[in-house]
């Protein structure tokens, strides 16, 4: 969640002290890229008066990621916003969460589609049980077959952050979700520990991980009015897109989400206002249709951002787009590009996924090998050739 007037000041901040652009991450985060050393502290100042740094000691453990549609009538059995609230606020209030590991993340996932997580420390996913919502707990991305009723949700899951640090301390283990779900005495010592929240749970319906992108009009619950979804492009805004968002959602009082999948959601905008809207997204660049060719495809920080990487990855990237600019993207279609074989870009289950190598790229489709080595033009072709659903070479 993100109001109008810091986004304005993102944005601003991003062309004096850094490249200018908007990197939106995939906790739905905001990361600036390109800032000298000698920027950095008045950066920092910007942002704290911008009500980004409730706590320095804190800032690196308010990863809370959730819907983007959370009370904005998408099909989600909970509304999450308070519990966002709460936890971020309770987070930053006691002095042991500091000590979580930078990366430690929490998802609080109301049920409903367009959300789903498999990677973060901690999660709670809304199920019904007889009409009655409960939250499962998963581990590191394990579901652990318990349920915590949803007014002891918060207490619980900052309980269980508690536990990670202190299991990491007792078995001389990373305060991380997936290991401790790896070592059966430490999930066991975790459970115990909550066994006064927990009560068992149904599996909630479905996979947890979604690799979609939604693009285009949603409906939602205020009569009169629609969620917007824009084509981000490789997650990354200029400021003046930046800018232009923040003074729609000014302007027609929207909400502003950013989005796990690198994107942007206006919430609640109206409806009889929709076409001025995305004539003003399109004079920014933002499409509002899902044909620009950006639908699904994912690249990481690529040589332009970090020295690991073995291509333009981004630029490539935006060629592939290019070249399936104009057709309409099957939902859940994906392609990751990677700079190395660390693939950052990485998100599972990806229809297309392509590795540069200091030779080319590696290509897997459908978690099939491809070809390794493989040029640019050839991977785009093939990639194109897969959307259009036209049958592919094996090489092998
Ligand atoms: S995948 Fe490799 S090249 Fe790309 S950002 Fe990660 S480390 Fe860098």
């Amino acid at each position: 969640m993100i109001t109008p007037s810091q986004l304005t000041a993102v944005a601003e901040l991003s062309a004096s002290f850094a490249d200018g652009n908007v990197d939106i991450t995939s906790r739905s985060n905001i990361q600036l890229r390109g800032i000298q050393t000698k920027d950095l502290s008045s950066l920092v100042h910007g942002l704290e008066l911008a009500g980004f740094i409730p706590s320095p000691l804190h800032d690196r453990v308010r990863n809370i990621v959730a819907s983007p549609f959370a009370g904005l009538g998408f099909g989600e059995i909970l509304d999450t916003q308070a519990f966002v609230r709460e936890l971020d606020r309770r987070l930053v209030a006691d002095q042991v969460m500091a000590g979580l590991p930078p990366k430690f993340s929490f998802a609080i996932d109301g049920g409903g589609p367009w959300f789903g997580r498999d990677r973060d420390d901690l999660a709670i996913r809304a199920v019904n049980v007889d009409n009655t919502p409960l939250f499962h707990l998963a581990i590191g991305g394990t579901l652990s077959g318990f349920g915590v009723r949803v007014d002891r949700a918060v207490d619980c899951i900052l309980e269980s952050a508690r536990m990670c640090v202190e299991i990491s301390k007792e078995l001389e283990m990373p305060a991380r979700g997936k290991r401790i779900a790896s070592v059966p005495r430490a999930v066991n010592r975790l459970l115990d520990a909550l066994s006064g929240f927990l009560v068992t749970c149904p599996f909630p319906d479905g996979s947890s991980d979604v690799g979609d992108m939604p693009v285009g009009i949603s409906p939602c619950e205020r009569v009169g009015f629609v969620n917007l979804v824009p084509s981000v492009p490789l997650g990354r805004l200029t400021a003046e897109q930046t800018l232009s968002i923040a003074s729609i959602a000014k302007r027609w009082d929207g909400d502003i989400r950013l989005a796990p999948w690198r994107g942007v959601v206006f919430g609640s905008v109206p409806e009889s206002s929709i076409s001025q809207i995305t004539a003003t997204l399109a004079a920014v660049g933002l499409s509002s249709d899902g044909k620009d060719g950006y639908r699904g495809v994912a690249a990481c920080a690529g040589s332009t951002g970090c020295d690991a990487s073995l291509a333009d990855v981004r630029r490539d990237a935006s060629l592939l787009a290019r070249r399936l600019a104009g057709r309409c993207a099957q939902p859940g279609w994906t392609v990751n590009i990677s700079g190395c074989e660390k693939q950052c870009a990485m998100r599972s289950g990806a229809t297309a996924e392509l590795i540069a190598s200091s030779s080319g790229y590696s290509l897997r489709i459908n978690g099939q090998f491809i070809a390794s080595n493989c040029s640019l033009e050839s991977a785009i072709d093939n990639v194109a050739a897969c959307q259009a659903e036209i049958p592919i070479e094996v090489f092998s």
